[in-house]
């Protein structure tokens, strides 16, 4: 499978805490590859790098085998934080101005409504949702671009089970229709859920990396795999 990304010994240091250490990972097409870890793991530092919002310290990365330019970029749909919305305009009007200050087509607004099911509560104001549907809204707006590449930074945080369960059905979804996934969690759960491959970070260093079936093969050791409780 054609390579989205691949990073080679990535490290980010702050003064002499190293966030990300030597960090080497290949991601391929149509893959749903989680970055598992807990809290401080360097999850964030890494996908910030890789979005070019955090400073490298060194190493390197390409996407799609290149250097990163401008118009790859529209390639790459990230939510690294709930995007601030208008609370007293509907969903759509919201997409709207998303739509025009990435320049995408008004065209892809619909669609992308419709893939996060709220299609029915276009019209509704965003102040009325529930958080579960404003993070939909949230995978919206990246879709509206209609990325090939969807980075997701803890995106069921916060939520009730239910808006968890919907938001891990729609990222499945999504990679159903043929888009590669980066997702970051502290949650195995989750990983083992949503994921095809992962990879454990803890304090900066790569513990492993492989497929989510070895999870099950008893091939991983998931006590460093994750945090929960
Ligand atoms: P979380 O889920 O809590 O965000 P994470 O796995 O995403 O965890 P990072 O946020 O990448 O972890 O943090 C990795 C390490 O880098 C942590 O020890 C954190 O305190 C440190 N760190 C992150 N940003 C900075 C910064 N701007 N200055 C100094 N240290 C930082």
């Amino acid at each position: 499978m054609e390579s989205v990304l691949t990073i080679n010994n990535l490290t980010k240091r702050y003064g002499r805490l190293v966030a990300v250490n030597d960090l080497t990972l290949e991601i391929k097409k149509g893959e749903v590859f989680g970055i598992l870890g807990p809290n401080g793991s360097g999850k964030t530092t890494t996908l910030g790098m890789l979005l070019d919002v955090i400073r490298k310290t060194s190493g390197d990365f390409k996407w799609f085998g290149q250097p990163a330019t401008k118009e790859m970029r529209k390639k790459i749909g990230a939510i690294l934080e709930t995007p601030i919305f208008y609370p007293y305009l509907s969903a759509v009007k919201n997409l709207e101005i998303v739509a025009e200050i990435k320049n995408a087509p008004k065209e892809n607004i619909e669609p992308a409504l419709k893939k996060v099911e709220l299609f029915e509560r276009k019209h509704d104001k965003f102040k009325t949702y529930s958080l579960g549907m404003k993070q939909r809204l949230s995978i919206a707006s990246a879709l509206v671009c209609d990325p090939e590449v969807m980075i997701l930074d803890e995106p069921t945080n916060g939520l009730d089970p239910q808006g968890i369960a919907e938001i891990r059905e729609l990222i499945k979804s999504i990679a159903k229709d043929g888009k590669t996934i980066i997702l970051a969690s502290h949650l195995l759960d989750e990983v083992q859920k949503v994921c095809t491959n992962f990879a454990v970070l803890k304090k900066g260093d790569l513990l492993y990396s492989g497929l989510v079936d070895d999870i099950d093969k008893g091939e991983v050791n998931v006590e460093v795999a994750s945090d929960d409780p």
